[in-house]
């Protein structure tokens, strides 16, 4: 066995708080009387999605969709699959798509492509971070977080090797290959 892998915080829990309410305000000015679907995408956006529709004051729905994800390894293979369907059919339904973080674009274009077949009402993306450095496939975000490194990220709902999601912040983790 190696040593362990080392963290170094890139934003705090206080940081992340002001930026989950910031998004909450737009969020909310775009979608207060329009009941809207909030899509997770699991597993990474699931302490996203729950911080932020705790600030939301006017009725959602909440709804969360499984992707394929990378698993141990750094890259994405640029095959996705739905791990777990939707509960119920989002046709006429106003959809924010709540993601982690937007890496090489491949699953978020993917899904995007997946739902707007489903022809919901709209369809947009809230999207934590954003690592532009890595984009393959051009992603629209609508409501951004963070703009991050070119460098992995763990904590905060995001994990290694399904490890870390529980940190309250979020990390970058080096020397962990
Ligand atoms: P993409 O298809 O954009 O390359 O990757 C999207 C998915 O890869 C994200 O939703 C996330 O699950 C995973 N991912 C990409 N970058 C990171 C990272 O820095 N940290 C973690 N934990 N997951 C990442
Ligand atoms: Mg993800």
């Amino acid at each position: 066995m190696g040593s362990q892998p080392k963290l170094c915080i890139l934003f705090s829990r206080q940081e992340i708080d002001a930026t989950v309410s910031r998004l909450a305000a737009e969020i909310s000015q775009s979608y207060g009387d329009k009941h809207p679907l909030m899509l997770g995408i699991l597993k990474g956006s699931f302490m996203f999605l729950a911080d932020l529709v705790r600030r939301l004051d006017f009725p959602l729905e909440v709804d969360f969709i499984g992707l394929s994800s990378y698993g141990k390894d750094k890259q994405s293979s640029g095959k996705i699959k739905v791990t777990q369907p939707l509960r119920s059919p989002i046709k006429n339904k106003e959809v924010l798509v709540i993601e982690d973080i937007v890496d090489t674009g491949r699953t978020t274009a993917f899904l995007l492509d997946y739902l707007r077949q489903q022809k919901p009402a709209s369809l947009k993306l809230c999207a934590l971070t954003d690592k532009p450095a890595r984009r393959q496939v051009p992603v629209p975000i609508d409501y951004l977080g963070f703009t991050v490194p070119d460098k992995f990220l763990v904590g905060y709902g995001l994990d290694w090797d399904e490890k870390y999601r529980n940190l309250p912040d979020l990390y970058i983790i080096e020397d962990k290959d």
